[in-house]
């Protein structure tokens, strides 16, 4: 049993005096608004740069969070009340909630062995799709993209920020994506979330839906925009210069924390070795995963349980992630309960069976971007003799 535990955190974990620093820039600049100030330091700008360039995408906009950021995205697309929007049955709530606040209906579709949204069981007459990739594994896009058709696909990449697929960013490959800069993501703010798109017309649209509709970015260019999007009432999910200083410093880390999380996670899969009984999740692109943990599907959920308990037992971090259960099974979810009524969409038990049988039987070890070689050895080490004893 280790003395002390590991810490998993990525980008949270390394928070340190350039965030402070570059905080205090702003403090001392009281210029805390992002479009005004006394002497603005413009980071929520330079961040969305930072995105752009990174990702290698159009156009960037930061945002409050990362559900603000899939609300934009909604939005820009024109997804309100009426529409249907396909959910994997394996996500965070936050997907689920996106949905219902645009006043939109969401449609649980089964996810694969790679827990994303299945490209085999897309449901018919959709009008977006949401795919959603998994602790920085993207999921089989090209083939999602082929059955998607017309059909927009929104990439909520909120746990998959500088993951890569076939060459092309996370984010950065359906018509949107969605990013989350919430504390336990790969870089942090805190709060904070950014949205990204290769389309001039989504980004306006996007950009007024997190701005009043447009009370401040109606500059644009020479113009105020209006030659590619009629203007309209939204709402104010914008992102602040604090949070804009310690996105930009958080960005700057992603290479190196990607480095680490991808280093770390070699050495565990490679200590690990072959077990049978102990089924990798599958990545379709494993040099483009993130590496923010190790997932594997047991024989059955009591040996994933067991599993959990072994390791847990021994010092090492280790859960069923969603605690084996799809998203529908959340309480609300399942009653249909909104704030202002009972939903229009389909939940309950048994709703995506694949889904279920599959994430029941999942175990997650996270990997943090502090672990050292000895840290993988280790845990490898626990996972081979839990292994043994479990299976
Ligand atoms: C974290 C997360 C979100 C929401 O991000 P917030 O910044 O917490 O609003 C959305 N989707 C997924 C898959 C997430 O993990």
């Amino acid at each position: 049993m280790r003395q002390v535990p590991l810490d998993f955190g990525k980008g949270a974990a390394l928070l340190g005096d350039e965030e402070r620093a570059a905080v205090d820039r702003v403090m001392r600049s009281r210029s805390l608004f992002r479009y005004y100030g006394p002497d603005l330091q413009g980071t929520v700008a330079a961040f969305e740069a930072g995105v752009r360039a990174q990702l290698g995408v159009g156009y960037a906009v930061a945002v409050s969070s990362g559900t603000a950021a899939l609300r934009c995205a909604l939005a820009a697309l024109g997804i309100g009340p009426g529409a249907r929007v396909v959910v994997p049955a394996f996500t965070f709530i936050a997907t689920v909630n996106a949905v219902v606040a645009a006043g939109a209906t969401p449609v649980f579709a089964e996810v694969d062995d790679t827990l994303s949204v299945d490209p085999g069981s897309i449901p018919a007459g959709a009008d977006t799709i949401i795919a959603v990739h998994i602790e920085n594994v993207v999921g089989d896009m090209d083939a999602l993209l082929a059955a998607a058709g017309a059909t927009p696909v929104v990439e909520d990449a909120a746990q998959a920020f500088g993951a890569t697929y076939r060459g092309r960013a996370a984010g950065a490959i359906g018509a949107l994506g969605c990013f989350s800069l919430q504390l336990e993501k790969n870089i942090t703010a805190g709060e904070g979330g950014v949205v990204t798109t290769g389309d001039e017309r989504l980004y306006l649209r996007a950009s007024r839906y997190q701005d009043q509709g447009g009370q401040f970015v109606t500059s644009y260019a020479s113009s105020r925009g209006e030659e590619l999007t009629e203007p309209f009432a939204a709402e104010n999910l914008r992102m602040g210069e604090v949070a804009g200083a310690i996105a930009g410093v958080q960005l700057g880390r992603l290479p190196s924390i990607l480095g680490a999380l991808r280093a770390s996670k070699r050495r565990i899969l490679d200590g690990v070795g072959t077990i049978d009984g102990l089924t990798p999740r599958r990545v379709p692109d494993a040099g483009g995963d993130g590496g923010s943990s190790c997932m594997w599907f047991l024989p059955d959920q009591a040996a994933a349980k067991r599993f959990g308990k072994g390791l847990v037992a021994r010092g090492v971090p280790c859960a069923q992630m969603y605690r084996g259960e799809p998203v529908y099974w959340n309480p609300a979810v399942l009653a249909r309960r909104t704030a202002t009524g009972t939903g229009d969409w389909v939940a309950e038990k048994g709703l995506c069976p694949r889904t279920e049988a599959l994430v029941a039987r999942n175990v997650i070890v996270p990997i943090g971007v502090r672990y050292t070689p000895d840290d993988c050895d280790e845990i490898a080490g626990a996972i081979r003799a839990v292994a043994a004893e479990v299976l």
